[in-house]
């Protein structure tokens, strides 16, 4: 589907708005941290301006590969470590005549929630400065937010697309698992993770998906894209016990399911049996990847290295203790354990029985629904530092983003109001290869919650 942005492609097209809008961009970024780093390519904007994103600037996390860009995901150990080749996703969308700009903050490694994981950098709200971004892919929803970029990368491995599009108030999908290469994203946990997109334009975020989604021989798990269509309208209610949402977030829960009924849909609440589940399965599933994934990071195969080291088992083990974050070390040593011999089949065996369970509870749920409507996360954006959330209650409040990320199923936070300041959302569930239905429902209630504004944004038409 074509999407044209005249008002982007002028902007870049002629030198001085270009200036303009990277002096804005890095002014605003100052106060935000959202780019780890930033720079615009130079490219033949009038021959972009006929393709299908005619030009458009995007930011990619900095977990995603761009060529000759830094490649740190957000960690000290890859701080010197430039990209020596592009992402399939971010290739595609290149050749549709997307501009990267810059490579976005996030927590290391992708394990986090609020970006304070970061080692190099604090990303913050847009919406209130004292709040965090959410995470781990923090510093891409803060750019769309403020209107820095109309799209940003992500990766979602257990939320991290979504939780922080919802913390910021702008769309975030998760696409089904395996539909976008994972080609050049820095491996978490494999098995759950795939690329996806954050926008304030549904339509964009939907050609973006388009450009994006397809398989490719240098991802094994990708797939050809099949997908199913929209037109259907039964929609089930994940029913939330009283008091597990914080009340403006369950206000806007609820909001949400009302205008649904209004826009023609059948809207039934559910419960999942699996649910208290998901959050054990997913940690347990997530540090045991994380801690095979990791282990090329030692200061030889990749990573910095101590200036002296007595021999190499000296040097990695140094590499490893200076180079990696406390988060990180803890989920190394979380999935080393439940994969030790004598404890895998307790820990990690289960784990993947479990997985199966909740796998085959949501083939049921979609058997004779088209829509899973759920809570992304308990809270609203909450505070920065000491004040905030900690950290064992936030792996806790993954509960309603990993279970998509368990059952490889597409989903999408949808922003709908703001409460307090802050924005609020929900996200939809839709069988695998649905996206298309996800795009519907959110069109549907966008005629009803429009997207909101953050204050301060960048608004392009204003650059002159
Ligand atoms: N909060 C999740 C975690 O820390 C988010 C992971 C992600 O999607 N990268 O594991």
């Amino acid at each position: 589907m074509p999407h044209s942005h005249p008002s982007w492609a002028a902007v870049l097209k002629d030198g001085g708005l270009k200036k303009l809008y990277s002096d804005r961009v890095q002014g605003l970024n100052r106060k935000l941290g959202c780019f780890l780093s930033f720079g615009i390519e130079d490219i033949d904007i009038d021959a972009s301006e006929n393709t299908p994103l005619g030009g458009i600037p995007i930011a990619v996390k900095d977990n995603i590969a761009v060529k000759d860009r830094p490649l740190t995901c957000g960690s000290r150990i890859l701080e010197n470590l430039t990209a020596p080749y592009t992402a399939t996703a971010v290739s595609r969308l290149q050749e549709s005549g997307a501009v990267v700009v810059g490579k976005t903050n996030m927590d290391e490694f992708g394990m986090g929630s609020s970006n304070e994981h970061s080692a190099l950098g604090t990303t913050v709200n847009p919406w209130n400065t004292d709040r965090v971004a959410g995470g781990s892919s923090g510093g891409s929803a803060a750019a769309v937010a403020a209107g820095l970029v109309p799209l940003a990368l992500g990766s979602d491995t257990g939320g991290s697309v979504r939780q922080p599009a919802n913390f910021c108030g702008v769309y975030g999908l998760k696409p089904t698992y395996g539909s976008v290469s994972r080609y050049g994203l820095t491996a978490y946990a494999s098995s759950l993770e795939v690329i996806g997109a954050m926008a304030r334009d549904i339509d964009l975020l939907e050609s973006a998906f388009r450009i994006m989604a397809c398989s490719d021989e240098r991802d094994q798990s990708s797939l050809e894209y099949n997908p199913v269509p929209d037109g259907h309208r039964r929609v089930v209610m994940l029913d939330v016990p009283d008091g597990e949402l914080d009340s403006t977030v369950a206000r806007d829960y609820t909001r949400s399911a009302e205008a649904l009924i209004d826009a023609g849909y059948t809207v039934e609440k559910i419960t999942l049996s699996s649910l208290d589940l998901v959050v054990p399965a997913y940690y347990t599933i997530a540090t045991a990847e994380a801690s095979a994934n990791l282990a090329r990071f030692n200061g030889i195969r990749y990573g910095s290295a101590p200036d002296f080291a007595e021999n190499p088992v000296e040097l990695m083990r140094r590499a490893r203790h200076e180079g990696f974050g406390d988060e990180v070390k803890l989920r190394i040593l979380l999935g080393t354990y439940v994969l030790r011999s004598g404890f895998q089949d307790q820990y990690y065996g289960r784990a993947q029985k479990v997985r199966t369970l909740i796998r085959r509870e949501m083939a049921r749920v979609f058997d004779d629904s088209d829509l899973l409507l759920m809570p992304v996360f308990p809270t609203q954006a909450f505070l920065r530092g000491d004040q905030g959330m900690d950290d064992y209650t936030q792996r806790l409040a993954d509960v309603f983003t990993s279970l998509a990320n368990l059952t490889g199923l597409p989903a999408l936070s949808v922003p709908i109001g703001v409460e307090n300041g802050l924005p609020t959302g929900v996200q939809f569930l839709a069988p695998v290869f649905g996206e298309s239905r996800l795009f519907g429902v959110a069109r549907r209630l966008a005629e009803k919650f429009s997207v909101p504004t953050a204050p301060g944004a960048l608004d392009i038409g204003s650059l002159s």
